[in-house]
C-alpha cells in the first residue's frame, strides 16, 4: 500500500511538472487575493493557497497565514485596499507551505507567532504524509531564515487587550502536531487553520506530528472550549462556518476512524476501506469520498491502531 502511495505520489509529481511546463508557456495568470469582510475589521483572504485572516487592530494589522510561495506580495497589496495601517504580525496556524510561504515577502520587522511544534516544523518543512520530499533547501533556508516564527506558545497565548485582543490555543494533535486556533474574542470570530479545513476528510499529517486517531477528540475539545466563537474562517472552505459545523466535522472524523478500525480488527485491508467507505448521507454539504484521501487517512489510522 505504502509503495503504491509512493508510486502514486511520483506519478502525480510527474504529471505536475508536465502541467507546470505547459503552464509556463502561457502568460502568467494574475495573482489576485480576494478579501471578504467577515466582521468589522476582520477579513477572509481567499486565493493562492489556504485562506488568510486579516485583522485590523488599533496598533496595526495581524495576518493569519500567508499562502503559497509568491502570494505574500499580492496579499500585502490587497490589504492596502482596506487599511493604511502597518502590518505588525503574522500568525501561522500550522507548517504547511500553502499557509506559511508568503511569510518571506513580509517586512523583516513583522512579528511572527506560531505554536512551538509548528515553529520547529517550519525549520524543516518536511513534506506531508504520503508526499515525496522536494530536494534542496526549503523556502526559509533560501531566505536566510526570514519568515520563521520569532515567538511561540505551547497551550495558550494572549496578544493585546480589549478590541485588539487575540487568543491563541493549542488543543492537541489533529491535522499536524502544532495546529493553532486563532480567536478574536471581541468579534466572536476565529481562524481554525486546517484543523477544520472544510467539510471533508482532512489531511492527517503524521510526518508533521498530526494524528488520525486523536483528530476527532482534538476538534471536540476545541468546540467545547471555544464558547465565545460564532463565526469560523476555515483553512480552505470558501464560506465561513460555525462551532456547530466544527462539532459535526469532529463526529464525521470519528465515524471514519471507527470504520477503519473496525475493518482492521475484522481482518480486512486498507484497500477494502477505500472500496467500501462512502460519505454518510447525514453529513449534508460534505464532499463525496476521494479515494486518494481515503487511502492516505486510512493508512495513517491503520498504523496508529493496535
Ligand atoms: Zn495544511
Amino acid at each position: 500500500m505504502r509503495r503504491l502511495m509512493m508510486l502514486g505520489a511520483l506519478v502525480s509529481l510527474g504529471l505536475l511538472s508536465m502541467k507546470v511546463a505547459a503552464y509556463q508557456q502561457r502568460p502568467a495568470a494574475p495573482m489576485v487575493v480576494e478579501l471578504e469582510e467577515v466582521r468589522a475589521n476582520l477579513y477572509m483572504g481567499k486565493g493562492g493557497g489556504g485562506n488568510s485572516a486579516v485583522f485590523v487592530g488599533s496598533d496595526g494589522v495581524t495576518v493569519v497565514d500567508t499562502k503559497n510561495p509568491g502570494w505574500g506580495t499580492p496579499l500585502l497589496e490587497k490589504i492596502k485596499s482596506v487599511t493604511d495601517k502597518p502590518i505588525v504580525r503574522i500568525i501561522n496556524t500550522h507548517t504547511h507551505g500553502d499557509h506559511v510561504s508568503g511569510n518571506v515577502d513580509f517586512p523583516a520587522t513583522v512579528d511572527i507567532v506560531a505554536q512551538e511544534n509548528t515553529a520547529a516544523n517550519m525549520k524543516e518543512m518536511r513534506p506531508r504524509t504520503g508526499v515525496a520530499a522536494t530536494p534542496g533547501p526549503n523556502i526559509f533556508q533560501r531566505n536566510e531564515g526570514r519568515g520563521l516564527p520569532k515567538r511561540t506558545f505551547k497551550d495558550t497565548m494572549t496578544i493585546g487587550t480589549g478590541a485588539d485582543q487575540i487568543d491563541l490555543y493549542y488543543f492537541g494533535r489533529a491535522h499536524t502536531g502544532g495546529d493553532a486556533f486563532v480567536v478574536f474574542p471581541a468579534l466572536r470570530a476565529m481562524h481554525s487553520g486546517d484543523a477544520f479545513h472544510t467539510r471533508d476528510l482532512p489531511i492527517m499529517d503524521t510526518n508533521n506530528g498530526g494524528s488520525g486517531v486523536e483528530y476527532s477528540a482534538t476538534l471536540a475539545k476545541a468546540a467545547a472550549a471555544l464558547t465565545n466563537v460564532d463565526v469560523i474562517i476555515n483553512g480552505h472552505n470558501p464560506a465561513t462556518t460555525t462551532i456547530a459545523d466544527m462539532k459535526i466535522q469532529s463526529e464525521f472524523i470519528a465515524e471514519f476512524v471507527k470504520f477503519v478500525q473496525d475493518a482492521k480488527r475484522a481482518g480486512r485491508t486498507v484497500d477494502d476501506v477505500v472500496a467500501t467507505w462512502a460519505t454518510p448521507a447525514k453529513y449534508v454539504g460534505y464532499a463525496a469520498a476521494n479515494a486518494e484521501r481515503v487511502a492516505a487517512d486510512a493508512q495513517v489510522i491503520w498504523d496508529e491502531t493496535m
